[in-house]
């Protein structure tokens, strides 16, 4: 924990004028410490956003701001002609006064600021296919932004983070070595996922092929990662950009269905609850294309569908690893939370599976 008077003086580093009057945690994110700072400017309060970086999972910071001071600049640019007519925003990061977009304190953390969003918040959950449409509209907006970003390649700053056929390497490698005498108990779901190996290849090849081009993508594609504005309920400014990164636009469309489509929470173990819900997959498609319709080639187009359960099946092969591994990566808090999350995206799996017909019709229909 950090002391008012260490966040003071971690945000003095920082080119913000005025007073500041005091610091406080805010929002529900997982990864980084996000504080509220409020600062008196001549009598008027603003706020800003300070954020600590967790380099346990970003083991270079200077490279995920890098992205990020790219990408920032280039939809700051992109969205400024609009401005007047829309609401959109997008994160603005404050600079220091020896002009970095990031410091490091004196235990070591490095920090950045933003100016703060405010008239919006971001929400935990989908609740309802409103909602997921501007959800999915947002995003691909976003993407639709970066087509064009100039200079080189981004900073992978999770390297291999899609490579759904080196995730399916790493379960071979952790069921050979079967560190917690788990493999037999879960013979089944081995099987279920091996069943499926082929397709897990199917994005890459394509991608090899050319017929998939590789993209700027956001990589979290959660609805808490985007700010609903309360008025008008539109998604107005996406953030969470530590994980934008070179990617196939299908991963992020492929993400928001696994993780926006199912009634249940990611470790239910009721799984009559779980499955994919038509009317939010059909809600997260329409917002989808009506951003990003213009820029996807036909091959993306076609593998919409498919790209909720690669993403999905991706994600049961990272649980159930991690489960013979003994949980080592994903916070566990009872002995089998990560097999029962495996078994609950794999009911997701087999959902998408089984309405697969009806989401190519819609596909046909669009
Ligand atoms: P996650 O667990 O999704 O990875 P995180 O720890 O990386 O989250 P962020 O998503 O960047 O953190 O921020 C946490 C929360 O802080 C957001 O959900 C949002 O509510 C709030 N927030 C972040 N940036 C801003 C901003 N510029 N203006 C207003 N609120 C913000
Ligand atoms: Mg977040
Ligand atoms: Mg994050």
């Amino acid at each position: 924990m950090y002391t008012q008077d260490e966040l003071r003086d971690i945000a003095s580093k920082f080119v913000i004028y005025g007073d500041f009057l005091v610091a406080v945690p805010f929002g529900s994110g997982h990864i980084n410490d996000t504080y509220q700072l409020t600062y008196d400017q001549g009598g008027v309060r603003l706020h800003y956003t300070m954020q600590r970086i967790n380099h346990a999972v970003f083991h270079h910071p200077e490279q995920v701001m890098e992205n990020m001071d790219r990408v920032t600049r280039h939809l700051l640019n992109k969205i400024h002609a609009e401005r007047i007519e829309t609401k959109k925003r997008t994160l603005r990061l404050l600079r220091t006064y020896t002009n970095q977009p990031c410091v490091q304190d004196h235990r070591g953390n490095y920090w950045r600021a933003y100016v703060f969003v405010e008239n919006a918040r971001s929400y935990d959950v989908l609740e309802n296919p409103k909602q997921a449409y501007m959800a999915a509209q947002a995003f691909g907006d976003f993407q639709c932004n970066l087509v064009d970003l100039p200079g080189p390649r981004l900073h992978e700053t999770i390297p291999n983070f899609h490579n759904t056929p080196k995730r399916v390497e790493a379960l071979e490698a952790a069921i050979k070595s079967d560190k917690a005498g788990r493999a037999r108990q879960v013979r089944h779901e081995i099987d279920f996922i091996m069943k499926r190996r082929e397709e897990t290849e199917k994005l890459l090849k394509l991608n090899a092929e050319g017929s998939i081009p590789e993209r700027i993508t956001h990589n979290d594609t959660k609805v808490n990662n985007i700010l609903i504005d309360d008025l008008t309920g539109e998604g107005i400014c996406v953030i969470d950009l530590d994980t934008v990164m070179p990617g196939l636009a299908l991963y992020d469309f492929g993400d928001m269905v696994r993780a926006g489509t199912s009634a249940a929470e990611e470790d239910e173990v009721n799984l009559e609850k779980v499955g994919m819900r038509f009317e939010m997959y059909e809600a997260l498609f329409r917002g989808f294309l009506s951003s990003a319709g213009g820029f996807l080639t036909p091959a993306e187009r076609e593998n919409l569908p498919f790209a909720g359960k690669l993403i999905t099946l991706e994600t049961a092969i990272r649980f159930l690893t991690d489960y013979l591994e003994g949980d080592v990566y994903f916070k566990t808090r009872r002995p089998h939370h990560n097999l029962d999350r495996c078994r609950n995206q794999l009911k997701i799996v087999e959902s998408i599976e089984s309405q697969m017909n009806e989401m190519k019709k819609l596909l046909k229909q669009a």
